[in-house]
């Protein structure tokens, strides 16, 4: 394949020519007057964002390294921890926390399905030293946007810190930090914003940084009272991903200019037409309806279709790159992302060719009804008159 490919996985995500230029400057000193301007808008920028007045920390790592950070200055060995989990990240993040020694009662729901507020509600009241709720914004994993603000309610009534993985939401899907009452949220990067990987942004409240002054986990790149300490003064504890900075400055510019809520919509109307185009094409979608994600469709493939095999025929011959299952999903799913750097062309681009695929790999005939769905879906008719 001799064309750039389309990266359709949910994450890392397209780079707009803008932000590929905004990287082709000489480096420069990280502790210098440009870099703490840069710094400044960042944080600045990334706070309209997460709709919070609390610190920002920028943190050079992936969003997992956001998320350690969020264990090793919260919770100490030994103390209680519910996990809220519908996925493969909610694994992750309970995973996290055992690995520092918390005790983690986790709250299990299907593959699929959204995290019931009633239900976090109940274990809360049985776990009444559980301090800490991790809750996952946006399951990857499934394709899946649980209903955060409903869950981070039911943890600050009952008193407890919301600690919140929005990596692949964040920037793409409507969040309110302060209002929804949460205390630490997690974003990267390479998502929604448009910026190649290396950097995870942290918003922190007051009742965190409380709670960070009392645990007792080790910690030292990931200390947060370092990273707040050396942003007053304009600067990271230690080096940063400068260049990924200079990215992560052009991506906040193109969301200002295109204005957060067009932001949200285009997602939407995206997630809206993927949706329809696979379904067009005999899959089925697997995530509960009313909890679809903007940002990352997954659906369970066709009878007889192998699910490596079409993968491999959509990057070598297409061009086109689609995500698979993870964990216990492996093989079974593919999972089309649509965040970031992405139009309504894209997706007629990567629908007509699994439809193509599907027909070379002996499925279905492909007689455009794929593109059709999602040029339908696109005007806005609805799918009972199609
Ligand atoms: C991408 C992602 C992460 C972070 O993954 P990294 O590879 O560490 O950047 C965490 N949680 C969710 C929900 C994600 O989508």
């Amino acid at each position: 394949m001799t064309f750039q490919s389309q990266l359709r996985i949910p994450g890392p995500t397209p780079l707009p020519e803008r932000v590929l230029r905004s990287m082709q400057r000489p480096m420069i000193d990280h502790r210098g007057p440009e870099f703490a301007a840069i710094l400044a808008e960042i944080t600045a920028g990334a706070r309209r964002v997460f709709k919070t007045k609390n610190d920002l920390l920028l943190l050079t790592s992936s969003g997992t390294g956001g998320l350690e950070s969020a264990v090793a200055n919260l919770v100490s060995p030994g103390d209680q921890v519910v996990a809220a989990l519908c996925g493969n990240f909610g694994e992750r993040f309970a995973a996290l926390a055992a690995a520092y020694g918390a005790d983690v009662v986790r709250l299990e729901f299907e593959w699929g399905q959204p995290v019931d507020p009633d239900d976090l509600r109940i274990i809360l009241e049985r776990h009444p030293n559980a301090r800490i709720v991790l809750l996952t914004h946006n399951e990857t994993s499934t394709g899946l946007t649980n209903p955060l603000r409903e869950l981070a309610r039911v943890a600050r009534d009952a008193e407890r810190l919301v600690v919140v993985d929005g990596v692949s939401s964040i920037s793409s899907i409507d969040i309110e930090a302060d209002a929804w009452g949460i205390d630490v949220a997690v974003s990267g990067s390479q998502k929604g914003w448009m910026a190649p990987p290396g950097l995870a942004l942290v918003s922190v409240s007051e009742r965190a940084w409380a709670q960070q002054a009392k645990a007792r986990s080790p910690r030292f790149y990931f200390d947060w009272k370092e990273a707040r300490t050396w942003a007053e003064k304009g600067m990271t504890p230690f080096t940063p991903a400068v260049p990924v900075a200079f990215a992560l400055q052009e991506g906040l510019h193109m969301l200002e200019e295109e204005g957060l809520g067009n932001v949200y919509e285009r997602h939407a109307r995206l997630a809206r037409a993927t949706q329809a185009g696979l379904k067009a094409l005999g899959f089925e979608l697997f995530a509960q309806d009313g909890y679809r994600s903007n940002t990352v469709t997954s659906a369970l493939p066709p009878g007889g279709l192998d699910v490596a095999a079409l993968r491999k025929l959509l990057d070598t011959r297409y061009g086109v790159v689609i995500a698979g299952g993870q964990g216990k999903m492996t093989g079974k799913m593919v999972r089309v992302g649509h965040l970031g750097a992405v139009a309504e062309g894209d997706v007629v681009q990567v629908i007509w060719a699994i439809e193509q695929a599907l027909e070379e790999l002996d499925i279905a005939p492909a007689d455009g009804r794929g593109v059709a769905a999602v040029t339908a879906s696109v005007q806005g008719i609805p799918a009972a008159a199609r």
